[in-house]
C-alpha cells in the first residue's frame, strides 16, 4: 500500500504513522530521516543534499526527488510506503507522480488527519516541559500531579517559546497555506481520505483503517 500522510503540526501524525507502520508493515518515511539516511550512506545525492544544507540553503527539488527515488527503491518498500513530510509543494507532488509512474507504482491513498485549528492551538500551547529532566506534559491532556511542577524532580515547568500562542498561530497559518493546494491536488486525483483527528487516537486509527481497506 502506497500512502502519504498529511496533517498540521499537533494533529497526531506521528502516532498514526507508528500504527500504520505496524499494521501494514510498510516503512514510515519522513523527509528528515530520508535525508539523514542518504547522507549517512554517502550516496551521490546525499552528498549533494548535505552540501546545500551545510551552506544553509534549501535542497533543490531535483536532488530531493532523487533521494525519494533511492529511498522508495529499497527492499523494505516492497509492500509499499508511508510518506510523511513529502511532498510539500505541487511541483514535488507532480514529480512524485512521474517518479511512481516510472516505477510502475502509484499512490493508493493520501490520508489527511484533520483537526480544527482551535484544537491544534490548544494542543500545542498546552505543552509544558521540565528544564531539568526533559519530561513533557500537557496542562489539559497530560497534567503533572502538582500544577506547574515536574512529577520526577519538582522543577518548575516551562513553556518553550515555540509553544507560545503567537508562534503557534503563525506556524499553523504558514502550514495551512502550504497544505491547502496539496490537499486540493490530491482530492482532484481522488486519492484523498480525510479522517477526524479530534478524537481518541485509537478511534482515529480505526477510521483510517476503515477508509483505506475499503
Ligand atoms: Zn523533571
Amino acid at each position: 500500500m502506497n500512502l502519504i500522510l498529511m496533517g498540521l503540526p499537533g494533529a497526531g501524525k506521528g502516532t498514526q504513522a507508528k500504527e500504520i507502520n505496524k499494521k501494514y508493515n510498510i516503512p514510515h518515511i519522513s523527509t528528515g530521516d530520508m535525508f539523514r539516511l542518504a547522507i549517512k550512506e554517502g550516496t551521490e545525492l546525499g552528498n549533494k543534499a548535505k552540501a546545500y544544507m551545510d551552506e544553509g540553503n534549501l535542497v533543490p527539488d531535483e536532488v530531493t526527488i532523487g533521494i525519494v527515488r533511492e529511498r522508495l527503491s529499497k527492499d523494505d518498500c516492497s509492500n509499499g510506503f508511508l510518506l510523511d513530510g513529502f511532498p510539500r509543494t505541487i511541483a514535488q507532488a507532480e514529480a512524485l507522480q512521474e517518479l511512481l509512474a516510472d516505477m510502475n507504482e502509484s499512490i493508493d491513498y493520501v490520508i489527511h488527519v484533520d483537526v480544527p485549528e482551535e484544537k491544534l492551538v490548544e494542543r500545542l500551547t498546552g505543552r509544558r516541559i521540565c528544564p531539568t529532566c526533559g519530561a513533557t506534559y500537557h496542562v489539559k491532556y497530560n497534567p503533572p500531579k502538582i500544577e506547574g511542577k515536574c512529577d520526577n524532580d519538582g522543577s518548575e515547568l516551562i513553556q518553550r517559546d515555540d509553544d507560545k500562542p503567537e508562534t503557534v498561530k503563525n506556524r499553523l497559518a504558514v502550514n495551512i497555506e502550504q497544505t491547502k493546494p496539496l490537499l486540493n491536488f490530491y482530492e482532484d486525483k481522488g486519492y484523498l481520505v480525510s479522517v477526524n483527528g479530534d478524537q481518541d487516537i485509537n478511534q482515529v486509527f480505526e477510521d483510517i483503517r476503515t477508509k483505506i481497506e475499503k
